[in-house]
This record gives C-alpha cells, sequence and structure tokens, in this order.
C-alpha cells in the first residue's frame, strides 16, 4: 500500500465484511484500483456482500484461488476515527469485527446505484392545449420554487392525474430530468437568532461554546430541571458546531420526542436535521447514511444506533436524557450509547453534551471526579421552582377494594378539574391488570414460553407476556382447574385505571398516554399536542409522560404507586425511582401555574422517598455514592454479566459449572465470578436462562481476562453465550 491508502489495480487486500466470519478475507484490488476503508462488494460463495478494505492482504496460501473485489461502491471510504471506534467499541464489548461491521452499515441497500428518479420542473413552452387541470399544474409549479416535485407529490398538489402532467412534457411545458436520489439535506442556518437566554443558560451557552471551538475532545453534564432550557442551551452549541463546518449528532431516546425536537430545530436553524431512527424509510436511511460520509447533512437526530454513521467531520455529540436506560442495546451487541458516544468523540476531537435532569450515578460521579465538566441551570425558564411535593401515606388512608385513587389524592384531582386545571395520574404499568387469579384454585396464568405472568389487556381483548409479546384470548375457564366464570384480576394497570377515573370523574375528558394503545409514533405526538392544547382533563400515563412533554395547563401529578420500583435486586433500583419520581414531578406547573406532585406510598420513611421529597438531590446522589464505594460496584467497581441460553437447562448449568471451575484468568485479576445461577427471569422465549456475574476492580483488565476465560470452552450446539460489560439489567 501507498502512502496515500491506496491499493493498486490487482493488489492484496483485506476485506472485513459483516458476515460471521472469524477474519477479513483476501482478495484482488479491481481496476482502478482502491482505497484503504473503501465500501466494496466482493463475492462469498455464490453471493456478493458488503465489505470494507480493512488493510493489505495477507497472503500465504494459493494465490491463484484470489477473488477480485466486485466494485466499489460510490460511497465516501471509511475513515480511521471510525475503524478505530469499531475496534475499541469492539474490544469493550467483546465483540466480533463483523457485528461491529453491521451495526456502522445498517443502511438497506448501500450496494445499489442511487438510483436516478425523474424530477419535474417548469419548462420554457406554452402547453399546446390550455385546460383547467394544466393551468393548476402551472400554478402550483409557479408557486412553488425549489428543485422539484415528484410526479406523484406534483399531482396531488394540482389535483389532477400524473397522465396530465406527462402529457405536458411533450409541449416543453414541464420538462422531466433524472437526479440522484441521494441529495444533500437542506443546509442549517447557525446565524439565524436563538432565543434571548437568561443570565445561567448564557454562561453555560458560552461555555459550550467555547468548548466546541477548541475542536478537542471534552465531556460537559448539563443539569438542569426538566424546563430550565437545556435544549436551549445545547442548541448554541449545535451552532457553533455547524458555524465551523463540523456535524453534530443529537441522540434521543425516544421517537416519540424527535418530531417535537425536529420542529425546535426548524425554528432554530431554517431547516430540518436528517432524522435517524427505526421509524425512518429505507431510502431516507440509506441517504443519511451517504450524507454523513460525504458532510451532505449537517445535524442529524436519532436513537442510539445514529452514533455508528460514517461521519465525515464529526464535532459534537449531545446525549438528551443522558440516563435514559433505552441508551443501553439489550440485544445483539450489548453497547451503552452513552459512553460509546464519548468514546468516539475522544477518537474524533469533539465535544460531548450529556444532558439532564437526573444524571445517571455513573455521570454524577465523573462530574463530581473533575472527569466531565458540570454546568447546571438553576431555575426552570420563566417558572421559579420545582412543584411541592408530598406523600400520601397509604398505611393511614381509608382504601376501598379495587380502587387506587386515595381519597386525598381524588379529593386533588377535583380541585383541578374545577378550576380547569389539567391532573396527571402516573402508573408504570400498562394493559389492565398485571395479575390473573383464579379464585377457585390460586392458579394465575402465566406465558407458555417465558416464566412471567400475563398482563390481561382489556383495550386489546387478550392477555399479553411482556416478555416475549405472546397473547392469547382471555379464557373463561381456569387453565388449571378448568372452572368456570372465576378467574380475577388483581393489581391496577393504567387500562383499569382509567376504569376508576371514568366512574369517580364521570364529566372529566381522560385520555389515556400507553405506548401500546397508539399504533404509530405519529398518533401519540397528536394525542400528546392535543393534551397540550387542552384537550383533556385527566391524563393517565405510563413512563412515556416521564420524559420532555410540554403541558402548560397540568398543576397535578399524582403517582399511584410510588413503591413499585423500590423492590428488587438490581444495583440500580433506588437510582431509577428517585430519577422517573423526579421526573415525572417535573411535569407539574412547567408554565406559570404552581405545581403539586403527590406520591402514593406504603414506605414513606424509605430512604429513597424522602430524598425525593425532601428535596436535597446532592444529598441523595451523595448518599448513593457511597453506598456503591462500599459494596465495590458500579462505577467503584466493573461488573460483567454472562447470560447462557439453550432449549434445555441442564446443559446450561453444565457449562457454566465447567467455566466456573476454569476461572483462573479471571482470578489472577482478582476478579470475583458469582453463579451459575437461574437468571431472575428464568425463560424468554422457550429459552432458558441462566446467568453469571463477574465482578472486579475499577482497574483491572476486565475484557482481557473474560475473553481468555470463555475461549478456553467452546459451547454445545444451541447453547448461546452472551456477555454484558457493564449491565444495567440484572434479569
Ligand atoms: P429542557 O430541555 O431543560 O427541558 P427546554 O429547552 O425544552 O428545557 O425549555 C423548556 C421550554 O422553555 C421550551 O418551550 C423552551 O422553548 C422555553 N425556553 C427555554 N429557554 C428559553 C428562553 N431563553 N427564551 C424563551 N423560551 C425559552
Ligand atoms: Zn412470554
Amino acid at each position: 500500500m501507498a502512502e496515500t491508502g491506496h491499493f493498486q489495480e490487482g493488489a492484496l487486500v483485506a476485506v472485513l465484511t459483516a458476515e460471521p466470519i472469524g477474519r477479513p478475507l483476501d482478495y484482488r484490488a479491481p481496476e482502478g484500483g482502491c482505497f484503504m476503508g473503501a465500501f466494496v462488494e466482493v463475492p462469498l460463495g455464490p453471493r456478493k456482500v458488503l465489505g470494507v478494505v480493512w488493510g493489505p492482504g495477507e497472503g500465504g496460501y494459493d494465490l491463484a484461488r484470489v477473488r477480485g473485489v466486485s466494485r466499489v461502491l460510490d460511497a465516501a471510504p471509511m475513515r480511521d476515527e471510525l475503524r478505530q471506534f469499531l475496534l475499541r467499541a469492539g474490544d469493550y464489548t467483546l465483540t466480533p469485527m463483523p457485528a461491529m461491521l453491521r451495526l456502522a452499515t445498517r443502511a438497506p441497500g448501500l450496494g445499489d446505484t442511487p438510483g436516478l428518479r425523474k424530477i419535474y420542473r417548469l419548462g420554457q413552452g406554452a402547453p399546446d392545449r390550455m385546460t383547467e387541470a394544466r393551468a393548476r399544474v402551472l400554478e402550483v409549479m409557479r408557486d412553488h420554487g425549489g428543485p422539484g416535485f415528484v410526479l406523484a407529490e406534483l399531482a396531488a398538489m394540482a389535483g389532477c392525474t400524473t397522465q396530465v402532467i406527462k402529457g405536458m412534457v411533450k409541449s416543453g411545458a414541464v420538462i422531466e430530468v433524472d437526479t440522484p436520489r441521494d441529495l444533500p439535506f437542506a443546509r442549517l442556518d447557525p446565524d439565524l437568532p436563538g432565543k434571548a437566554l437568561a443570565p445561567d443558560q448564557a454562561a453555560a451557552a458560552a461555555h459550550l461554546r467555547a468548548a466546541v471551538r477548541k475542536g478537542a475532545y471534552g465531556t460537559t453534564l448539563l443539569k438542569g430541571v426538566t424546563g430550565s432550557g437545556k435544549t436551549e442551551v445545547y442548541l448554541e452549541a449545535v451552532a457553533e458546531c455547524l458555524a465551523r463546518g463540523r456535524q453534530a449528532l443529537v441522540l434521543l431516546p425516544e421517537i416519540a420526542l424527535t418530531a417535537e425536537f425536529l420542529d425546535r430545530v426548524e425554528a432554530r436553524f431554517g431547516a430540518r436535521p436528517g432524522e435517524w431512527h427505526s421509524g425512518v424509510t429505507q431510502t431516507e436511511r440509506r441517504r443519511l447514511w451517504r450524507m454523513a460520509g460525504e458532510g451532505g447533512v449537517g445535524l442529524v437526530v436519532g436513537a442510539r444506533s445514529a452514533l455508528f454513521l460514517p461521519f465525515r467531520d464529526l464535532g459534537l455529540i449531545v446525549v438528551d436524557e443522558e440516563h435514559d436506560t433505552s441508551y443501553k442495546q439489550e440485544e445483539g451487541v450489548l453497547y451503552n450509547a452513552r459512553d460509546m458516544a464519548v468514546l468516539r468523540a475522544s477518537l474524533c476531537s469533539a465535544s460531548v453534551v450529556l444532558a439532564s435532569a437526573t444524571p445517571s450515578l455513573e455521570t454524577w460521579v465523573n462530574a463530581d471526579s473533575g472527569k466531565y465538566t458540570r454546568l447546571d441551570l438553576a431555575a426552570r425558564f420563566g417558572v421559579a421552582e420545582l412543584p411541592e411535593m408530598r406523600a400520601i401515606d397509604l398505611r393511614t388512608e381509608a382504601q376501598e377494594a379495587g380502587r387506587w385513587i386515595s381519597p386525598t389524592l381524588a379529593g386533588e384531582v377535583a380541585a383541578r378539574i374545577g378550576r380547569g386545571e389539567q391532573a396527571m395520574l402516573f402508573l408504570n404499568r400498562r394493559g389492565y391488570a398485571p395479575v390473573t387469579v383464579c379464585r377457585a384454585c390460586g392458579h394465575q396464568i402465566g406465558c407458555d414460553h417465558c416464566d412471567a405472568r400475563m398482563v390481561e389487556h382489556r383495550f386489546l381483548k387478550r392477555l399479553v407476556c411482556h416478555q416475549c409479546g405472546d397473547t392469547k384470548p382471555m379464557p373463561t375457564a381456569c387453565p388449571s382447574c378448568q372452572v368456570e366464570g372465576r378467574l380475577a384480576p388483581v393489581g391496577p394497570g393504567v387500562e383499569r385505571l382509567a376504569e376508576e377515573v371514568a366512574a369517580r370523574f364521570p364529566d372529566a375528558r381522560l385520555s389515556v398516554l400507553s405506548s401500546d394503545l397508539f399504533g404509530s409514533a405519529r398518533a401519540l405526538k397528536e394525542a400528546i399536542g392535543s393534551i397540550a392544547a387542552g384537550g383533556a382533563d385527566i391524563i393517565i400515563g405510563t413512563q412515556i409522560v416521564a420524559k420532555g412533554h410540554n403541558f402548560p395547563q397540568l398543576t397535578l401529578v399524582g403517582v399511584i404507586d410510588a413503591d413499585l420500583g423500590l423492590q428488587g435486586s438490581d444495583l440500580r433500583a433506588a437510582e431509577r425511582t428517585f430519577q422517573l419520581m423526579r421526573q415525572v414531578a417535573g411535569r407539574a406547573g412547567r408554565a406559570e401555574k404552581k405545581g403539586l406532585a403527590l406520591l402514593q406510598t406504603h414506605q414513606p420513611d424509605h430512604p429513597v422517598i424522602r430524598a425525593i421529597l425532601g428535596g436535597d438531590e446532592e444529598a441523595f446522589w451523595r448518599a448513593e455514592a457511597e453506598e456503591r464505594r462500599a459494596q465495590g460496584v458500579p462505577p467503584y467497581g466493573r461488573m460483567a454479566g454472562i447470560i447462557l441460553s439453550g432449549p434445555d437447562l441442564q446443559p446450561l448449568f453444565d457449562f457454566g459449572g465447567a467455566l466456573a471451575r476454569r476461572d483462573g484468568p479471571l482470578r489472577r485479576i482478582g476478579a470475583v465470578l458469582y453463579g451459575p445461577a437461574p437468571a431472575p427471569i428464568a425463560r424468554v422465549r422457550g429459552r432458558h436462562r441462566v446467568r453469571m456475574l463477574v465482578k472486579a476492580d475499577k482497574a483491572a483488565p476486565l475484557q482481557a481476562a473474560l475473553a481468555e476465560w470463555v475461549a478456553q470452552l467452546k459451547p454445545p450446539a444451541k447453547l448461546r453465550v452472551a456477555i454484558d460489560i457493564d449491565p444495567q439489567s440484572f434479569l
């Protein structure tokens, strides 16, 4: 390979593909040669697959049998920065490179030539004959400038058939041109003025702008309650980044939030950013992937996998709601997008902004130790304070059977409705009832494939397993004792709570926000918009309401069961409950009206509940950090979960036991192995699950030891071994 990273035609090159083969394979460079990092198509057996030129070929075998690269794709070659990122992220998560490459090429049709599509523009000629329809076509084309129209789009706008338009091409009144599909995105204008910032916002924005200007790696925690203007502030960092000609990436935890966010970007910069998430069409995904590489998109807004786009020059990554658990991918490659954002930024000299009202303990500790800069936005914009928070002690409130709203809470709800304000009842449980029990024999209906109880969904008229998604009709007889008519719901889900609300507040307009009740992100967005506009008096919500939505009329939040998250062995149970409760409470009183948050609990003296109510957040984090330090758990120690799964239970324990007996590589770094033990969710989709847990010192070379340890034994067929570094879930 020459200095330029170019391989001459016929030279041996190693090509990494996304196929599960252990290493890159050798090919010969095609006519015209190819560059290091080039995306190529290579023959593999009878197929052609996508690959990346990964380095010089190794040779050392029958060279006559080496096949040629089929062709070089019309896409910017992978930059060294992305290559390093994939290598380092793969090392960290113990993921083979083909799987890492798959993450970085998750746009269908990358191998297709960027097809041409026909675009229609206004021509010079006059139509041979003028009709009403033709006149409308010309009018629409004169009224709208721009690059031109797609046929169907133009026909719809002019209210005519596509034949009318085609008929106008012959006379030259309309011209038909072929243009490439993957066009650059509209330019965002960083010089448009933002909102006038409050003093603390302005100070934070200046800090972030300076960090971006430096053009070096650095991470900042931007902390402020919901509504304090974090988004407004980090958009200033985006402006600085764009003004410097670099690209920016904003990661959001949830698709439903994206639409609202896109509107804000458009208002701020005069154009919409590139979008990357599962709801985007395939052609748009491909377009964005290519434009990221060519620099044809300035700002990308996306879900966690946007982190693996082949940006040409990424200068800023914002991770909004950085504590959100959805940043951890729990299937396939097990990575945490927040941590990987920091890694990628350090490799491409970019700034990272981690924004949250309730940061993760990891981030809080990194800021506390000075590894990250911390910026605090004090008050909520235009509002003086967080809502008042109080507990409702369920041990002392008389509660009727089958009712979940205490008299105190019901009274407060009624008062809000009387004043024309909104009240929200929060319950983080989808469906009608979490358990269905037979009153004759005590049997609880469970999933046939999982170790989980089926949840009744009355709206769907079915029982649903929240583990695997399997559903079945609600039986009339008990599946165990066959007695008819004795099956009964136990405990509330949001649908059952809605029933209670309808019975107790018959005149109130009720809206239930639960992800499973909406067919699409758009429908959910519409419901949220309607609530914001005052279209509901009482809102019932699961955790989708905890995130960033603005409801100006909302002045009361009632948490139906604040104890829900406190149980469980999860090391982050306290942290999660604290975050969720504060986020939910933050929904109340976002505009001028003062808010109240009421937490129904059986344990008003629990340290977490007291910390939530006490409002001394730093005290909570300090206490929680001390607790973790004492136990040597993250972020003060390191952990890895090992999940064995397979169709039969015994082989899992046999293999786990055999691994445990060979724990030399782990002991050598001072790590301790726990298990094998049945996972709390012992069966999912018919596969049994067994877990092991490895704990090590913070400085221990955990990945290398794990790799050496598991490489000692080959798992039997059908048995899968997944290694989860820094596990978030212990289920
Ligand atoms: P956060 O991201 O912290 O939840 P946002 O940036 O979304 O806060 O701000 C909350 C609301 O206040 C938004 O509607 C935003 O447009 C508005 N806002 C924030 N800062 C300002 C400002 N300086 N001037 C005008 N409106 C602002
Ligand atoms: Zn199931």
